[in-house]
C-alpha cells in the first residue's frame, strides 16, 4: 500500500488534485470533508454531531473524526493505497493514523503540501461558495476561522512529518496540470 497525505489550507486544491492522483496511481481517495458532508446531507447521527462544528468552520473533535476515518479505511481492504485528503488535521489525528496503519500492515509514505498564499485562497473559496452551496465557503469570517484553525492545529503537522522525513511541499499556484505534474514528480521519486 502506498498511502499519501495531501496537505494544505482550505481552498489549496487538495480535492481537485486528488481526482487526478487517484486515477494515475489507482488509489482510494478519502476526503473527510466529503464524508462529513455526505452525513450532513443524509442527517445521520454523525452528521448531526458534526454539523455545528462544520457550519462554524471549526474542526470536528478528533475522536469522532478518527473513528469515522478508520471506518472508511476499513471499507477498502484490497486497496493499492489511500490518498488522505483533509486528514490528519491535528497532531492527535496524525498520531492516531500512525498507530492505526501498522495494524493493517501499512504506514504513511509521504505528506505533500500544496502551498498558496492566504489572500488568494480566501478569494478562491468565496468564489467557490457562490456555486458549491457550502455554508462554510460563503462567509468571510467563517473562512478566516478555518485558516485560524489551520494555523493553530494543522500547521504543526509539518514539523511532525518533517521529523519523520516524510514531508514534501509543492507550489500550489499555477494551472491544474502544472500542479499535478509537481505532485507526480514527488510521488514518482518516493
Ligand atoms: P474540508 O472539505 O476538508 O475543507 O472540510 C470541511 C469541514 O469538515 C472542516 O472545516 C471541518 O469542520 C470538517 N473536517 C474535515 N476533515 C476534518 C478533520 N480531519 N478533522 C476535523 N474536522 C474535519
Amino acid at each position: 500500500m502506498i498511502n499519501i497525505v495531501l496537505f494544505g489550507k482550505p481552498g489549496a486544491g487538495k480535492g481537485t488534485q486528488a481526482e487526478f492522483l487517484k486515477e494515475k496511481y489507482k488509489l482510494t481517495h478519502i476526503s473527510t470533508g466529503d464524508v462529513f458532508r455526505y452525513n450532513l446531507k443524509n442527517d445521520t447521527p454523525l452528521g448531526k454531531e458534526a454539523r455545528v462544528y462544520m457550519d462554524a468552520g471549526d474542526l470536528v473533535p478528533d475522536e469522532l473524526t478518527t473513528k469515522m476515518l478508520i471506518d472508511e479505511v476499513n471499507k477498502h481492504p484490497e486497496t493499492n493505497g489511500i490518498l488522505f485528503d483533509g486528514y490528519p488535521r491535528t497532531i492527535s489525528q496524525a498520531e492516531a493514523l500512525d498507530a492505526f496503519l501498522p495494524t493493517i500492515g501499512s504506514k504513511v509514505a509521504a505528506t505533500i503540501a500544496l502551498e498558496a498564499d492566504d489572500e488568494i485562497l480566501v478569494t478562491r473559496l468565496l468564489e467557490r461558495g457562490k456555486t458549491s452551496g457550502r455554508i462554510d465557503d460563503q462567509d468571510e469570517d467563517k473562512i478566516r476561522n478555518r485558516y485560524q484553525e489551520y494555523n493553530e492545529k494543522t500547521a504543526p503537522l509539518m514539523g511532525y512529518y518533517k521529523e519523520q522525513g516524510k514531508f514534501y511541499a509543492v507550489n500550489g499556484i499555477g494551472s491544474i496540470q502544472e500542479i499535478t505534474e509537481r505532485l507526480t514528480a514527488v510521488i514518482d521519486n518516493l
